[in-house]
C-alpha cells in the first residue's frame, strides 16, 4: 500500500523555534577540525602535512577504495596539526587542523564546469565523486558509489526531503531557501542514474516547501520529476518506509533499496551536487539547525565542515540553562555528547543542547511488559525481547530476531514507558555480531 508505512509513532515534532528562521551563514572560525572520516567505507588517508598551506576546496585526505569519499579544506590557512581529534561518533579520529588565514583563496581546482548541459552520466558521476559528496541525511554513504552500483537497477529516485525527525528544520530550509539549485540537482542526478521517474517526497507539515518545489518544476520537468506530499510519521524519512510510502514497495530483510529498483538522496545531497558542477565547490559547508530548549536562540546556520560545534552554540547566543544532554542529530537517532569541541562534518545536520524537561533519560529504566515497542517497531521486530537477549548476550536469538535488521529509528525507545535504553542495546548487539563474526574468520585464517 503507498504512503503509509507499518508501525512508527507521532513525537511532538518541536520544529516552530527554527522553521521559519532563515539561514544565517555563520562567519569562518579561525581554526577549523577535519576529519580523515566523514563517510561510509574506508577512511581517507591526509595529503598534507603540518606547516603546508591550503587554499579552500583543496583536497586534502583520500582513498583509493571504492567506497569512500575524498575530503577537502572547507577555508584557506596552514595547517597546523595532522592528528587524532574528537569526532561526533565519539571517538578520536585522524584529523587535518587548520589554521584560517581569513583569505578564502580559492584552490585552482574550484571551477566552474563550462558546460552543464553537455556533460555525460559518467561526467557527472565523475564530478560528485571528486567532489566528495556523500549522503547529507543519513549514513553519508559516498554519493558517486550509489549512482554508479544503481545504474541499470534502479528505475526511481526518491528525494528526501521528509525531514521527520524532532525539531530538525536544515532540509526544511534548504527546500526553501535554495529550491532551484536543489531542482538542478535533481535534474543532474536524473541523468546521472538514468531513471525514469524522480519523486521529491516531503512531509506534509512542509506545504510552503512541497508548494515552493512544484513552482521550480518545468513543463519538461514533470515528465520525470514530481513532488510528493507525504504523512506526518515518524519515521517518514527512514529509506525503508520511505521507499514504501512512496511506491507501494518492500525492501526485503537485509535487502537495499537497489533489490526493488529504488535510490534514494537527500534534498541537501542533490544541493551540493547542484553545487559541484555550476561552481567547481567540494562538499565543504553545510546547513545545521541549532536547537533545544537549553538554547538561549535556536537558528539554522550555514556553517563550514570543520567548525567546533561549541562556535555554532555560540552564535546562538549559548546556553539560557545548562544542557542536560547535548546531541548530534535528532532526539530519535542522534548521538549523544559528551563536549562542545568535535567538528560539524558533511552530514550534520543538526545539533540539539536538551534541557531537562527534554531528556527523557531516567536512572532506573524498568520494562513492565507492555509490549507498545513491538507495535510501533516499523521493521515489525520484537524490540523487548531483542534487549533481553542483548542483556544475556545470547548471539543466536539475536540472530533469529533479525536485530541487523535494526534501523535504530528509536521509535521503541520513544514510545517505551519503562524509558528502557532500547537503541543503545541494539547497536552493542549488532556490534557482538561483527565481532564474533571477525573472531570466527579468524580463527577459520580467512
Ligand atoms: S527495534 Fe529498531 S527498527 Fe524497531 S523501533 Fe526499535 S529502533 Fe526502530
Ligand atoms: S515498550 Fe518498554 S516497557 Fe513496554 S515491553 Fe517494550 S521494553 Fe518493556
Amino acid at each position: 500500500m503507498k504512503n503509509t508505512f507499518f508501525g512508527g509513532v507521532h513525537p511532538n515534532d518541536r520544529k516552530a523555534a527554527t522553521a521559519s528562521k532563515a539561514t544565517e551563514v555563520l562567519a569562518a572560525p579561525a581554526e577549523v577540525i577535519i576529519p580523515m572520516s566523514m563517510h561510509v567505507g574506508a577512511p581517507c588517508a591526509p595529503e598534507v602535512a603540518k606547516g603546508d598551506y591550503v587554499f579552500k576546496g583543496q583536497r586534502i585526505g583520500s582513498s583509493p577504495a571504492p567506497v569512500s569519499a575524498p575530503i577537502h579544506a572547507s577555508v584557506s590557512g596552514t595547517v597546523k596539526a595532522v592528528e587524532p581529534r574528537l569526532h561526533p561518533n565519539g571517538t578520536k579520529v585522524m584529523s587535518v587542523v587548520i589554521e584560517n588565514d581569513m583569505q578564502e583563496a580559492l584552490h585552482e581546482s574550484v571551477v566552474p564546469c563550462a558546460d552543464p548541459a553537455a556533460l555525460t552520466p559518467e561526467e557527472i558521476t565523475q564530478i560528485v565523486k571528486e567532489k566528495g559528496i556523500t549522503g547529507m541525511g543519513g549514513a553519508a554513504f559516498p554519493t558517486h558509489f550509489k549512482i554508479s552500483s544503481g545504474v541499470g537497477k534502479v528505475d526511481t529516485l526518491i528525494v528526501n526531503g521528509a525531514e521527520c525527525e524532532p525539531y530538525i528544520t536544515s532540509d526544511h530550509r534548504t527546500m526553501l531557501e535554495l529550491t532551484n539549485e536543489v531542482i538542478e540537482g535533481v535534474r543532474l542526478a536524473v541523468r546521472a542514474t538514468g531513471v525514469k521517474t524522480a519523486v521529491i517526497a516531503v512531509e506534509n507539515n512542509k506545504k510552503d516547501a512541497i508548494a515552493a518545489l512544484e513552482a521550480a518544476l518545468t513543463d519538461e520537468d514533470r515528465k520525470t520529476i514530481s513532488v510528493m506530499g507525504l504523512r506526518v510519521r515518524y519515521p517518514q524519512g527512514s529509506e525503508k518506509q520511505l521507499i514504501q510510502s512512496v511506491t507501494g514497495k518492500q525492501v526485503p530483510p537485509g535487502g537495499l533499496p537497489a533489490s526493488v529498483g529504488c535510490s534514494i538522496m537527500n534534498v541537501f545531497t542533490c544541493y551540493c551536487i547542484y553545487r559541484a558542477v555550476y561552481e567547481g565547490m567540494p562538499a565543504i559547508e553545510r546547513i545545521v539547525t541549532i536547537s533545544g530548549s537549553a538554547v538561549n536562540e535556536p537558528k539554522n546556520l550555514l556553517a563550514k565542515v570543520g567548525t567546533p560545534v561549541s562556535a555554532l552554540f555560540d552564535a546562538c547566543g549559548g546556553f539560557k540553562t545548562q544542557p542536560d544532554k547535548i546531541l548530534q542529530g535528532g532526539p530519535m537517532m542522534g548521538i549523544a555528547q559528551f563536549s562542545t569541541e568535535f567538528p560539524i562534518i558533511k552530514n550534520t545536520n543538526a545539533i540539539l543542547a536538551l534541557g531537562k524537561e527534554e531528556n527523557r533519560s531516567v536512572e532506573d529504566p524498568t520494562c513492565i511488559r507492555c509490549g507498545k515497542c513491538i507495535t510501533v517497531c516499523p521493521m515489525k521486530l520484537k524490540p523487548i525481547y531483542m534487549y533481553q537477549y542483548e542483556q544475556k548476550g545470547d548471539l543466536e536469538m539475536l540472530t533469529k530476531l533479525n536485530v541487523t535488521d535494526c534501523t535504530e529509528c528509536g521509535s521503541c525507545a520513544y514510545t517505551c514507558p519503562g524509558r528502557l535504553y532500547l537503541v543503545h542495546s541494539f547497536r552493542t548487539a549488532k556490534q557482538m555480531l561483527i565481532n564474533a563474526k571477525n573472531a570466527q574468520q579468524q580463527k577459520e585464517g580467512k
